[in-house]
């Protein structure tokens, strides 16, 4: 059975000092249950929330990493320095490092495979933009994003990801995708885990809707048959209001 999974996305967002500050709110009133949690969150945060968060169930996430094991690349930061510091996800192919960073399909395979080289779990990010959606080609963006995401992977690597299905026009805009649109979509990425491994391991991936999921609207997101947790971008900034969503 897939545990609910819930991950807050902080994008640029917090220093250090207002990073701790939100962890020490949230410890005050989160009680830990069955839903895993994570927050991914900027590099210079990691170190100091992994320390805030040390025992207490809660899981650090970066937001990006170089798929080289190290070398001349200014600027960029690895796997092995993430593991170091007591990283334990990695969002991968978010759609706005997609979109401003040249991140591609190619690449998001790459950081995939080294990640697991380095037991960072990864979190897949896949969607297609408005354009895509109107014409109906959704299903078969997303289909291209997965496929060559997957590339290469072991079934036991595939087994421990977790897919973030986002519709880049639901991000930040406060329009989300309905939860049949929604969950149609995170059934389709099941399918085609599925098709490319087996129904065993497509049963034990755990896929997120992301995109301007609010304490108002997590409740019917999460009771859909095939969503099984949430990235959460805007939200997570506020322990009230991710607790909330944390106890859909
Ligand atoms: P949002 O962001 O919840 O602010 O829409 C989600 C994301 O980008 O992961």
């Amino acid at each position: 059975m897939r545990k609910p999974f819930i991950a807050g996305n902080w994008k640029m967002f917090k220093t250090t000092k207002e990073a701790l500050d939100f962890a020490v709110q949230f410890l005050e009133i989160y009680k830990p249950s069955d839903v895993k949690v994570a927050i991914c969150a900027p590099f210079t945060q990691l170190s100091a929330l992994s320390e805030a968060f040390r025992g207490t169930g809660i899981k650090i996430g970066a937001q990006n990493m170089h798929f080289e094991e190290n070398g001349a690349y200014t600027g960029e930061i690895s796997a092995a320095m993430l593991k170091e510091i007591g990283v334990d996800y990695c969002i991968i192919g978010h759609s706005e490092r997609r979109q401003y960073f040249n991140e591609t399909d190619e690449t998001v395979n790459k950081k995939l495979h080294k990640a697991f080289e380095h037991e960072i779990l990864p979190i897949l990010c896949v969607g297609e933009v408005l354009e895509e959606r109107d014409a109906g080609r959704a299903m078969e963006v997303v289909e291209r994003q997965m496929k060559a995401a997957l590339l290469g992977l072991a079934t036991e690597q595939v087994e421990l990801l977790t897919v973030a299905y986002e519709p880049v026009w639901a991000i930040g805009t406060g329009r989300t995708a309905t939860p049949e649109q929604a969950d149609e979509m995170c059934g389709h990425i099941r399918s085609i885990i599925e098709e490319l491994t087996s129904e065993e391991t497509a049963d034990k991936v755990v896929i997120q809707y992301g995109g301007s999921v609010k304490p108002d609207n997590a409740t019917e997101l999460m009771d859909m048959y095939e969503i099984d947790g949430a990235l959460v971008g805007g939200a997570s900034l506020k322990p009230v209001d991710f607790l909330a969503i944390i106890d859909f």
